[in-house]
Protein backbone atom coordinates (compact mmCIF):
# COMPACT_ATOMS: atom_id res chain seq x y z
CA UNK A 1 0.00 0.00 0.00
CA UNK A 2 0.90 3.51 -0.56
CA UNK A 3 1.37 6.45 1.85
CA UNK A 4 -1.93 8.07 1.82
CA UNK A 5 -3.48 4.70 1.54
CA UNK A 6 -1.83 3.54 4.39
CA UNK A 7 -2.68 7.45 6.37
CA UNK A 8 -6.03 6.23 6.19
CA UNK A 9 -6.23 2.91 6.62
CA UNK A 10 -3.08 1.61 8.14
CA UNK A 11 -3.85 0.29 12.83
CA UNK A 12 -7.72 0.16 12.39
CA UNK A 13 -11.04 -1.73 11.08
CA UNK A 14 -14.00 -0.58 11.69
CA UNK A 15 -15.38 -1.13 15.53
CA UNK A 16 -15.89 -5.20 15.56
CA UNK A 17 -18.83 -4.60 17.81
CA UNK A 18 -20.84 -1.62 16.02
CA UNK A 19 -19.00 -1.11 12.36
CA UNK A 20 -18.31 2.39 13.42
CA UNK A 21 -16.19 3.60 10.45
CA UNK A 22 -14.26 6.10 13.22
CA UNK A 23 -12.09 5.05 15.80
CA UNK A 24 -14.23 5.03 19.36
CA UNK A 25 -12.54 6.87 21.74
CA UNK A 26 -12.07 4.88 24.60
CA UNK A 27 -12.34 7.10 27.53
CA UNK A 28 -11.64 4.15 30.49
CA UNK A 29 -9.14 3.99 32.64
CA UNK A 30 -9.65 -0.23 33.40
CA UNK A 31 -11.04 -2.86 31.46
CA UNK A 32 -13.00 -5.66 32.58
CA UNK A 33 -11.58 -9.31 32.98
CA UNK A 34 -12.96 -12.23 32.10
CA UNK A 35 -11.28 -14.67 34.92
CA UNK A 36 -7.77 -13.73 36.76
CA UNK A 37 -4.81 -13.74 34.25
CA UNK A 38 -7.49 -13.97 31.42
CA UNK A 39 -8.12 -10.89 29.87
CA UNK A 40 -8.50 -9.02 25.88
CA UNK A 41 -5.32 -7.62 25.72
CA UNK A 42 -6.39 -4.44 27.70
CA UNK A 43 -5.61 -4.07 31.57
CA UNK A 44 -5.07 -0.67 32.65
CA UNK A 45 -5.18 2.81 30.46
CA UNK A 46 -1.81 3.70 31.50
CA UNK A 47 -0.35 0.30 29.92
CA UNK A 48 -2.09 -0.03 27.11
CA UNK A 49 -5.47 1.68 25.35
CA UNK A 50 -7.00 0.96 21.70
CA UNK A 51 -7.23 4.17 21.19
CA UNK A 52 -3.35 4.79 21.49
CA UNK A 53 -2.84 1.62 20.32
CA UNK A 54 -4.95 2.81 16.86
CA UNK A 55 -2.46 5.73 16.59
CA UNK A 56 0.65 4.19 17.45
CA UNK A 57 0.08 1.58 14.84
CA UNK A 58 -0.82 3.78 12.15
CA UNK A 59 2.24 5.92 12.65
CA UNK A 60 4.50 3.20 12.94
CA UNK A 61 2.95 2.11 9.32
CA UNK A 62 3.81 5.85 7.87
CA UNK A 63 7.28 5.19 9.07
CA UNK A 64 7.55 1.99 7.77
CA UNK A 65 9.20 0.89 11.47
CA UNK A 66 7.87 -2.55 13.46
CA UNK A 67 6.20 -0.25 17.09
CA UNK A 68 5.33 3.08 17.75
CA UNK A 69 5.13 4.33 21.04
CA UNK A 70 3.27 7.10 21.79
CA UNK A 71 3.86 9.70 24.77
CA UNK A 72 2.13 12.98 26.48
CA UNK A 73 4.06 15.45 24.90
CA UNK A 74 7.05 15.45 22.12
CA UNK A 75 9.77 16.56 25.08
CA UNK A 76 8.28 13.29 26.90
CA UNK A 77 9.12 11.08 23.68
CA UNK A 78 12.55 12.68 24.15
CA UNK A 79 12.97 12.13 27.83
CA UNK A 80 12.18 8.50 27.29
CA UNK A 81 14.94 7.93 24.86
CA UNK A 82 17.31 9.26 27.22
CA UNK A 83 16.46 7.38 29.73
CA UNK A 84 17.99 4.82 27.71
CA UNK A 85 20.88 6.15 28.52
CA UNK A 86 23.18 5.33 31.86
CA UNK A 87 25.37 7.54 34.28
CA UNK A 88 28.71 8.79 32.19
CA UNK A 89 27.33 7.61 28.95
CA UNK A 90 27.59 9.95 26.02
CA UNK A 91 25.37 11.42 23.70
CA UNK A 92 26.03 13.83 20.86
CA UNK A 93 23.39 15.87 19.74
CA UNK A 94 23.13 18.54 16.35
CA UNK A 95 23.80 21.85 17.91
CA UNK A 96 20.62 23.49 16.58
CA UNK A 97 18.29 21.16 18.30
CA UNK A 98 15.14 21.91 19.68
CA UNK A 99 15.22 24.50 22.66
CA UNK A 100 13.15 21.82 24.96
CA UNK A 101 15.90 19.05 24.23
CA UNK A 102 18.88 21.24 24.58
CA UNK A 103 17.00 22.63 27.60
CA UNK A 104 16.08 18.94 29.29
CA UNK A 105 19.96 17.37 28.45
CA UNK A 106 21.97 20.86 30.09
CA UNK A 107 18.96 20.99 32.83
CA UNK A 108 17.94 17.71 33.78
CA UNK A 109 19.94 14.80 32.51
CA UNK A 110 23.50 15.96 32.73
CA UNK A 111 22.53 16.30 36.61
CA UNK A 112 22.11 12.26 36.54
CA UNK A 113 25.18 11.95 34.67
CA UNK A 114 24.91 12.36 31.02
CA UNK A 115 28.17 13.13 29.45
CA UNK A 116 26.60 15.16 26.35
CA UNK A 117 27.95 17.68 23.47
CA UNK A 118 26.55 19.38 20.37
CA UNK A 119 27.81 19.65 16.86
CA UNK A 120 26.89 20.74 13.83
CA UNK A 121 25.60 17.57 12.75
CA UNK A 122 25.36 18.56 8.70
CA UNK A 123 29.28 18.25 9.19
CA UNK A 124 29.86 14.29 9.23
CA UNK A 125 33.42 14.61 9.99
CA UNK A 126 32.60 16.99 12.78
CA UNK A 127 29.93 14.36 14.10
CA UNK A 128 32.62 11.48 13.68
CA UNK A 129 35.11 13.60 15.37
CA UNK A 130 32.79 14.18 18.59
CA UNK A 131 32.32 10.40 18.73
CA UNK A 132 34.15 8.67 21.53
CA UNK A 133 34.20 5.11 23.31
CA UNK A 134 31.55 5.85 26.04
CA UNK A 135 29.22 7.44 22.80
CA UNK A 136 25.89 5.13 23.21
CA UNK A 137 22.97 7.88 20.93
CA UNK A 138 23.68 10.20 17.97
CA UNK A 139 20.81 12.49 18.18
CA UNK A 140 20.00 15.15 15.79
CA UNK A 141 16.79 16.99 13.75
CA UNK A 142 16.65 17.28 9.93
CA UNK A 143 15.59 20.04 9.31
CA UNK A 144 16.58 22.39 11.91
CA UNK A 145 14.98 24.83 13.27
CA UNK A 146 14.79 27.92 12.51
CA UNK A 147 17.67 27.92 9.46
CA UNK A 148 16.56 24.86 7.96
CA UNK A 149 20.15 22.87 7.88
CA UNK A 150 19.85 19.54 6.47
CA UNK A 151 21.81 16.42 6.90
CA UNK A 152 22.51 13.56 5.55
CA UNK A 153 20.67 10.62 7.25
CA UNK A 154 22.44 7.70 5.42
CA UNK A 155 25.86 8.90 6.27
CA UNK A 156 24.57 9.66 9.79
CA UNK A 157 23.29 6.02 9.95
CA UNK A 158 26.19 4.18 8.64
CA UNK A 159 28.55 6.13 11.26
CA UNK A 160 26.58 5.30 13.68
CA UNK A 161 26.32 1.55 12.86
CA UNK A 162 29.67 1.23 12.29
CA UNK A 163 30.55 2.55 15.90
CA UNK A 164 27.49 0.11 17.20
CA UNK A 165 25.57 3.38 18.35
CA UNK A 166 21.75 4.10 18.51
CA UNK A 167 20.88 6.83 15.83
CA UNK A 168 17.59 8.94 16.85
CA UNK A 169 16.50 11.28 14.66
CA UNK A 170 13.82 14.05 15.02
CA UNK A 171 11.78 14.40 12.11
CA UNK A 172 9.01 16.60 13.59
CA UNK A 173 9.77 18.94 10.62
CA UNK A 174 9.43 16.56 8.19
CA UNK A 175 6.95 14.00 8.58
CA UNK A 176 7.08 10.81 7.08
CA UNK A 177 5.15 12.28 4.13
CA UNK A 178 8.44 14.31 3.61
CA UNK A 179 11.58 12.05 4.61
CA UNK A 180 11.42 8.16 6.58
CA UNK A 181 14.84 7.93 8.53
CA UNK A 182 14.35 4.26 9.15
CA UNK A 183 14.62 3.63 5.52
CA UNK A 184 18.41 5.09 5.52
CA UNK A 185 19.06 2.89 8.67
CA UNK A 186 18.80 5.18 11.30
CA UNK A 187 17.33 3.09 14.89
CA UNK A 188 14.54 5.48 15.98
CA UNK A 189 12.19 8.65 14.91
CA UNK A 190 10.86 10.71 17.24
CA UNK A 191 8.53 13.26 16.38
CA UNK A 192 6.10 15.73 18.47
CA UNK A 193 2.50 15.23 17.21
CA UNK A 194 1.52 18.81 18.37
CA UNK A 195 3.01 19.90 15.09
CA UNK A 196 2.12 18.22 11.48
CA UNK A 197 0.79 15.18 12.23
CA UNK A 198 -2.06 16.32 14.27
CA UNK A 199 -2.05 19.62 11.89
CA UNK A 200 -4.48 21.41 13.82
CA UNK A 201 -3.17 23.29 16.66
CA UNK A 202 -5.53 21.57 19.17
CA UNK A 203 -3.44 18.84 20.95
CA UNK A 204 0.06 18.30 22.44
CA UNK A 205 1.62 14.42 21.98
CA UNK A 206 5.03 12.46 21.03
CA UNK A 207 5.79 9.41 19.42
CA UNK A 208 9.30 7.15 18.98
CA UNK A 209 9.00 4.92 15.80
CA UNK A 210 11.53 2.13 15.69
CA UNK A 211 11.80 -1.55 14.01
CA UNK A 212 15.11 -2.34 16.92
CA UNK A 213 13.05 -4.72 19.11
CA UNK A 214 15.27 -4.26 22.55
CA UNK A 215 14.76 -0.48 22.06
CA UNK A 216 11.04 -0.69 21.31
CA UNK A 217 10.88 -2.95 24.84
CA UNK A 218 12.58 -0.64 26.82
CA UNK A 219 10.90 2.69 25.61
CA UNK A 220 7.29 0.31 25.78
CA UNK A 221 8.57 -0.40 29.44
CA UNK A 222 9.14 3.45 30.05
CA UNK A 223 6.07 4.56 28.79
CA UNK A 224 4.32 2.62 31.47
CA UNK A 225 6.45 3.54 34.26
CA UNK A 226 6.65 6.84 33.94
CA UNK A 227 3.25 7.33 32.95
CA UNK A 228 3.93 10.04 30.40
CA UNK A 229 1.05 8.85 28.12
CA UNK A 230 -0.93 10.67 25.89
CA UNK A 231 -4.76 10.22 26.59
CA UNK A 232 -6.70 8.65 24.56
CA UNK A 233 -8.84 11.80 23.05
CA UNK A 234 -5.48 13.57 21.96
CA UNK A 235 -4.75 10.40 20.45
CA UNK A 236 -8.18 10.36 18.43
CA UNK A 237 -7.31 13.93 17.78
CA UNK A 238 -3.79 12.95 16.44
CA UNK A 239 -5.10 9.59 14.45
CA UNK A 240 -7.74 11.98 12.69
CA UNK A 241 -5.20 14.32 11.47
CA UNK A 242 -2.96 11.69 10.35
CA UNK A 243 -5.55 10.62 7.47
CA UNK A 244 -5.03 13.90 5.77
CA UNK A 245 -1.27 14.27 6.35
CA UNK A 246 -0.35 14.00 2.24
CA UNK A 247 -2.81 16.40 1.38
CA UNK A 248 -2.03 18.78 3.97
CA UNK A 249 1.90 18.36 3.72
CA UNK A 250 1.26 19.11 -0.05
CA UNK A 251 -0.28 22.13 0.58
CA UNK A 252 2.25 23.49 3.11
CA UNK A 253 5.28 22.60 0.63
CA UNK A 254 3.47 24.32 -2.33
CA UNK A 255 2.97 27.49 -0.44
CA UNK A 256 5.67 27.63 1.24
CA UNK A 257 7.63 27.30 -2.40
CA UNK A 258 5.64 30.52 -3.36
CA UNK A 259 5.79 32.74 -0.69
CA UNK A 260 9.61 31.71 -0.67
CA UNK A 261 10.24 32.79 -4.06
CA UNK A 262 8.14 35.95 -3.20
CA UNK A 263 9.96 36.49 -0.28
CA UNK A 264 13.48 36.26 -1.82
CA UNK A 265 13.02 38.98 -4.36
CA UNK A 266 11.62 41.65 -1.50
CA UNK A 267 14.38 44.04 -0.84
CA UNK A 268 13.84 44.46 3.08
CA UNK A 269 15.10 40.54 3.47
CA UNK A 270 18.76 40.46 4.56
CA UNK A 271 18.64 36.91 4.73
CA UNK A 272 15.70 33.81 3.87
CA UNK A 273 16.43 29.92 4.80
CA UNK A 274 14.29 27.70 2.88
CA UNK A 275 15.74 24.32 1.78
CA UNK A 276 13.69 24.23 -1.85
CA UNK A 277 15.56 27.39 -3.11
CA UNK A 278 18.66 26.65 -4.95
CA UNK A 279 20.13 29.40 -2.70
CA UNK A 280 19.98 27.07 0.14
CA UNK A 281 23.38 25.19 1.27
CA UNK A 282 21.87 22.15 1.36
CA UNK A 283 19.39 22.31 -1.33
CA UNK A 284 20.73 19.30 -2.86
CA UNK A 285 20.46 16.77 -0.38
CA UNK A 286 17.13 17.70 0.76
CA UNK A 287 15.98 17.06 -3.23
CA UNK A 288 17.55 13.57 -2.40
CA UNK A 289 16.38 12.67 0.97
CA UNK A 290 13.13 14.33 0.95
CA UNK A 291 10.03 14.08 -1.28
CA UNK A 292 9.54 18.01 -1.30
CA UNK A 293 10.93 21.13 0.96
CA UNK A 294 8.60 21.25 4.12
CA UNK A 295 5.98 24.07 5.27
CA UNK A 296 8.83 26.63 7.34
CA UNK A 297 10.31 29.55 5.71
CA UNK A 298 12.73 31.80 7.67
CA UNK A 299 13.89 35.35 7.01
CA UNK A 300 15.60 38.26 8.74
CA UNK A 301 14.60 41.47 8.47
CA UNK A 302 18.03 42.74 9.54
CA UNK A 303 17.14 44.21 13.35
CA UNK A 304 14.47 43.60 16.20
CA UNK A 305 12.85 46.85 15.81
CA UNK A 306 11.78 46.32 11.80
CA UNK A 307 11.13 42.54 12.91
CA UNK A 308 8.60 44.26 15.48
CA UNK A 309 6.44 46.45 13.23
CA UNK A 310 6.33 44.02 10.55
CA UNK A 311 4.81 41.59 13.03
CA UNK A 312 2.42 44.24 14.54
CA UNK A 313 1.28 45.09 11.18
CA UNK A 314 0.11 41.37 9.97
CA UNK A 315 -3.66 40.57 9.87
CA UNK A 316 -3.40 37.18 8.82
CA UNK A 317 -0.39 35.90 9.89
CA UNK A 318 -0.63 35.01 13.78
CA UNK A 319 2.30 35.91 15.81
CA UNK A 320 2.74 32.87 18.39
CA UNK A 321 4.81 29.86 19.30
CA UNK A 322 4.45 26.12 17.21
CA UNK A 323 4.01 25.09 13.83
CA UNK A 324 2.23 22.61 12.00
CA UNK A 325 -1.15 23.52 11.55
CA UNK A 326 -3.61 24.44 9.01
CA UNK A 327 -3.04 28.01 10.06
CA UNK A 328 -0.43 30.03 9.40
CA UNK A 329 2.11 31.38 12.37
CA UNK A 330 4.85 33.76 13.01
CA UNK A 331 7.32 33.33 15.19
CA UNK A 332 10.46 36.04 16.89
CA UNK A 333 13.04 32.97 17.39
CA UNK A 334 15.39 35.62 19.65
CA UNK A 335 12.54 36.07 22.20
CA UNK A 336 10.78 32.74 21.57
CA UNK A 337 11.69 29.29 20.98
CA UNK A 338 15.51 30.27 21.33
CA UNK A 339 15.34 32.83 24.33
CA UNK A 340 17.07 30.62 26.94
CA UNK A 341 20.28 30.78 24.58
CA UNK A 342 22.73 33.34 24.92
CA UNK A 343 23.39 36.01 22.42
CA UNK A 344 27.05 34.28 21.55
CA UNK A 345 25.25 30.87 21.16
CA UNK A 346 22.39 32.37 19.18
CA UNK A 347 25.10 34.37 16.58
CA UNK A 348 26.67 30.86 16.01
CA UNK A 349 23.50 29.10 14.83
CA UNK A 350 22.63 31.82 12.70
CA UNK A 351 19.58 33.35 14.39
CA UNK A 352 20.22 36.99 14.91
CA UNK A 353 17.18 39.66 16.74
CA UNK A 354 15.55 40.70 13.15
CA UNK A 355 14.81 36.59 11.66
CA UNK A 356 11.49 35.60 11.49
CA UNK A 357 10.10 32.16 11.14
CA UNK A 358 6.83 31.69 9.17
CA UNK A 359 4.74 28.16 9.50
CA UNK A 360 3.10 27.78 6.23
CA UNK A 361 -0.72 27.25 6.80
CA UNK A 362 -2.62 25.78 4.15
CA UNK A 363 -4.96 29.26 3.29
CA UNK A 364 -4.74 30.06 -0.07
CA UNK A 365 -1.21 31.19 -0.66
CA UNK A 366 -2.60 34.31 -2.29
CA UNK A 367 -4.42 35.58 0.93
CA UNK A 368 -0.95 34.68 2.92
CA UNK A 369 0.92 36.90 0.50
CA UNK A 370 -0.87 39.76 0.50
CA UNK A 371 -0.81 39.80 4.49
CA UNK A 372 2.78 39.65 4.65
CA UNK A 373 2.94 42.46 1.22
CA UNK A 374 0.88 44.71 3.54
CA UNK A 375 3.13 44.51 6.47
CA UNK A 376 6.26 45.56 4.34
CA UNK A 377 4.63 48.49 3.12
CA UNK A 378 7.28 51.70 3.83
CA UNK A 379 9.43 49.39 6.22
CA UNK A 380 13.08 49.91 5.90
CA UNK A 381 14.48 48.27 3.03
CA UNK A 382 17.86 46.59 3.53
CA UNK A 383 20.80 48.27 1.66
C1 LIG B 1 7.68 21.10 19.30
C2 LIG B 1 8.89 20.28 19.08
C3 LIG B 1 9.32 19.36 20.05
C4 LIG B 1 8.65 19.20 21.39
O1 LIG B 1 7.37 18.73 21.28
P1 LIG B 1 6.18 19.06 22.35
O2 LIG B 1 5.05 18.33 21.77
O3 LIG B 1 6.03 20.55 22.34
O4 LIG B 1 6.65 18.57 23.67
C5 LIG B 1 10.44 18.60 19.76
N1 LIG B 1 11.10 18.75 18.60
C6 LIG B 1 10.73 19.63 17.66
C7 LIG B 1 11.52 19.74 16.40
C8 LIG B 1 9.61 20.44 17.87
O5 LIG B 1 9.26 21.32 16.93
Amino acid sequence: MKFSTKAIHAGHEPDPSSGAIATPIHMTSTFAQDEPGVHRGYTYSRVANPTRDVLEKNLASLEEGSTGIAFGSGVAAIDALLRVLKPNDHIVLSRDIYGGTYRIVKMVWEDHGLDANFVDASDIAALRAAIRPSTRMLFLETPTNPTMRITDLEAVASVARERNIISVVDSTFATPYLQQPLRYGITAVMHSLTKYLNGHSDMIGGIVITSDQKLADQLRFLQKSTGAILSPFEAWLCERGTKTLALRMRQHCENAMMIAEWLQARPEILHIHYPGLPSHPHHELAGRQMRAFGGVVSFDLGSMATATTFLKRLCLCTLAESLGGVETLISHPATMSHASLPREQRDLLGIPDGLLRLSVGIEDAEDIIADLDQAFTGLRTVP
